[in-house]
């Protein structure tokens, strides 16, 4: 006769039918032998269908025409879920006795109905094979689901704000921004240190308006993920520009030397929205951002992102690796070109 503890045993719950890797990831965890000039450090997976919601810059929104297996630049094909679950185990064993392999999880949630559910049995049968860190970015407006996610094993949460000001949120996103900013908020004083937001730069909010949100944010550790807007074939912003390089480096630098609390937020010297000054000779930015880290994806630890916003050969807003000292140094002019020192 079965045991009653057996009999009674709940069955396993399937995880949710569209678990999707990216192409990337399906090449770092040897599920796929694509050859690709920088392999992610994070494992990138999708879970959910098409979104409910309406962002203008995602090629997975309500209304966009673009691919359905795109999120950003990177294709996402559909995958077996308990395959990419061993795949895990093994990539990130591998990386921790010093080979290649991934270092941690990200699950980026598509939102509509039933995608909670299946992102958390996702997570609870990743860590159930392995202690690979697992990080979610998903939209909550409960902080109870948040909790839900930490319980089933996540290690932070990322809530993204994405699109920074009132009137460009709603506008981009078809939300309130104060309201987004305040879940944040109130999550990271819940979780001091796990929860995190992704900021797109380039949707028409100034460098002061996106470098003084950084500062808030980091001064309530909270990890910032910072992308450059780049239009998708599709989507709403499909004809929109990416933003100017320069711009770019100098948040990254802002973002870079605020979450070190090399600089104080109040030093910073803003002209017509734009930053000016680092309140520091320009010798001293110089020295402190000499090893181009400032430049290379930020987020997570070990979220490098390659070819989110990059084409192979193109324009490296993110740098998925080190830079050389050439790279570094270029990069480092663009910051002190409209922002010389004091
Ligand atoms: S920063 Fe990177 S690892 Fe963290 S949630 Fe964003 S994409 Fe994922």
């Amino acid at each position: 006769m079965t045991p009653e503890s057996e009999a009674a045993a709940p069955a396993a719950q399937p995880i949710h039918p569209r678990l999707r890797v990216s192409a990337g990831t399906a090449a770092a965890i040897g599920l796929d032998r694509l050859k690709v000039e920088c392999l992610p450090t994070t494992a990138y997976l999708m879970t959910g269908e098409r979104c409910d919601r309406n962002c203008g810059f995602c090629p997975q929104a309500r209304e966009s025409g673009a691919r359905a297996d795109l999120l950003s630049r990177v294709t996402w094909p559909d995958a077996d879920p308990e395959r990419v679950v061993e795949a895990i185990a093994s990539s990130y064993d591998q990386a921790g006795r010093g080979g290649e392999g991934v270092k941690r999880v990200c699950l980026q949630v598509v939102h509509d109905r039933s995608s909670l559910p299946g992102t958390l049995e996702a997570v609870r049968r990743i860590r159930s094979r392995s202690a690979v860190p697992i990080c979610v970015s998903v939209f909550l407006n409960d902080p109870d689901l948040v909790a839900a996610l930490f319980e089933a094993g996540a290690d932070r949460v990322t809530m993204p704000i994405d699109a920074v000001g009132e009137e460009i949120h709603r506008k981009i996103k078809g939300g309130g921004f104060a309201t987004a900013l305040k879940r944040v908020e109130e999550a990271a004083g819940r979780w001091p240190g796990r929860i995190g937001t992704h900021l797109i730069v380039g949707l028409g909010e100034t460098e002061e308006e996106m470098v003084r949100l950084i500062g808030r944010l980091t001064g309530l550790s909270v990890t910032i993920g910072l992308f450059a807007f780049t239009p998708v074939r599709g989507t709403a912003l499909a004809a929109a520009n990416p933003p100017d390089l320069a711009s770019y480096r100098r948040v990254q630098a802002c973002n870079w030397l605020l979450g070190r609390h090399l600089i104080d937020l109040e030093a910073i010297r803003f002209a017509d929205g734009r930053v000016a000054g680092f309140g520091l000779p320009a010798a001293t930015i110089r020295e402190l951002l000499a090893s181009g880290e400032a430049f290379q994806t930020a987020g997570c630890p070990d979220c490098n992102r390659p070819y989110y916003n990059e084409r192979p050969g193109g324009v490296m807003y993110n740098y998925p690796r080190p830079l050389t000292s050439e790279e570094a140094a270029a990069a480092i002019d663009l910051v002190l070109s409209a922002a010389p020192g004091e």
